[in-house]
């Protein structure tokens, strides 16, 4: 049995009735989280809601106006997944979530035409593809693909699209002779009774349960993203079809006139000009590195060279790292002085390094970290870690020289 959005995939309302209902739950993913959701498994007599298979998503809509979550696919029959109940036997109205169900047909049908024209044109077979969110992709099986074949490619789907070529809907029985002559692509394992054949007049036939359009004129157009190393000895062909074209290109223009702004430049210039900003930054980032390791030679001699200095050295300086850090301790000699030093935001997170006589540290180290809110390990006098937040940084310097006080 087919169902009333394969004999029709252009109806967009539809009205059945309610044949089964039960509890049941949907895994779902949340901002990144996976959760149960629990609502009502309903089957209808018959339904213009896809559900998943051939490599297309299901589909969205109502019923009534209960709004159907997931619909998936159990042999026969169509589960649709409900947050409420819905009453056995009541006749409902069904809607399905047309721009989300066109685009699936857009992507879908185009995918056929490529798939068609990319094997008659190179002899590469699809091995598998993907509806993708943004974009979707074709494996073929190739180890790669040249840029020519793929603008060579890309002509040809498009000139089939101008040529408004009708695109028809076959049923065969599992024993017509015909089935003999199709190739069996994207079938669901659980498909049963008759086998629906998709026919691109005089470009393909194939097997397919997907929702497709009725003339490739519908796909409006195709534009081939570019290709990407597949699995092995394949490649993976990345494709826009219909408004998902009109999306991008309006998405791209956005960032275009964003960049405009941003750089001060035309857009032929971009690449160029951020190409110049890397490379100077990078050339600033070394030298501010070549001064931070000169002012850390300097505070440390600075230290050493005041006869009042006691034995113990601190200081917190946002830009530093744990090389810096390291530089001021060797240069100021831990033997005697026991020096604590930051790096970081105020009351933020930072790195810190406590160095000195290998008794105190180990005594002191363990300390630090608690009231700093860190990690960290130490051995041979030196302590380091990250922390989370610098707020107690003033007590601890307390306690440390409090310590110093006491030993002397
Ligand atoms: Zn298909």
């Amino acid at each position: 049995m087919a169902f009333q959005c394969q004999r029709d995939c252009y109806m967009q309302e539809f009205v059945t009735s309610v044949v089964a209902c039960s509890p049941g739950e949907m895994k779902q993913e949340i901002n990144g989280k996976k959760e149960t959701v629990k609502g009502f498994n309903v089957k209808l007599q018959d339904t213009i809601l896809f559900p998943e298979g051939g490599g297309q998503p299901d589909d969205h809509g109502l019923i009534g106006d209960v709004p159907v979550l997931r619909v998936t696919r159990q042999g026969a029959e169509a589960v649709h997944f409900v947050s409420s109940a819905l009453e056995v036997g009541q006749e409902v109205q069904l809607k399905v979530d047309w721009e989300r169900r066109f685009d699936h047909m857009q992507q879908h049908s185009g995918q056929h035409l490529i798939t068609a024209i990319a094997e008659s044109m190179f002899g590469y077979k699809t091995t598998s593809w993907e509806l993708g969110r943004q974009r979707s992709t074709i494996e073929l099986d190739t180890p790669s693909m040249k840029p020519a074949q793929m603008e060579a490619l890309e002509v040809a789907v498009n000139e089939k699209i101008r040529a408004h070529v009708p695109v028809a809907v076959q049923v065969l029985s599992l024993d017509d002779p015909a089935l003999e002559q199709v190739r069996s692509r994207g079938l669901p394992d659980d498909a049963a009774g008759p086998i629906r054949i998709i026919d691109i007049e005089g470009v393909d036939v194939n097997m397919c349960c997907g929702t497709h359009v009725s003339n490739l004129s519908h796909l409006q157009v195709i534009k081939l993203l570019g290709t990407e190393k597949g699995k092995k000895n394949k490649t993976n062909l990345l494709f826009l079809v219909g408004n998902r074209v009109l999306k991008y290109a309006e998405k791209s223009y956005s960032t275009e006139r964003s960049l405009v702004s941003l750089l001060k430049t035309g857009p032929d210039y971009h690449v160029d000009t951020v190409d110049k900003i890397q490379k100077t930054v990078k050339g600033l980032q070394k030298s501010n590195l070549g001064l931070l390791r000169d002012v850390a030679v300097l505070i440390a001699q600075n230290f050493k060279s005041n006869p009042e200095r006691g034995n113990f050295f601190t200081l917190h300086k946002k830009e530093g790292d744990n090389e810096f850090m390291s530089i001021i301790a060797n240069e100021i000699g831990t033997e005697e002085t026991l020096v604590f030093l930051t790096v970081g935001e105020e009351k933020g997170p930072g790195l810190f390094l406590l160095a000195g006589p290998s008794g105190k540290v180990s005594e002191l180290g363990p300390r630090v970290l608690e009231m700093l809110q860190g990690k960290g390990a130490g051995k041979n006098g030196r302590f380091q870690g990250k922390v989370n937040s610098m707020a107690r940084r003033g007590e601890v310097e307390t306690l440390i020289q409090e310590h110093c006080k006491n030993e002397q």
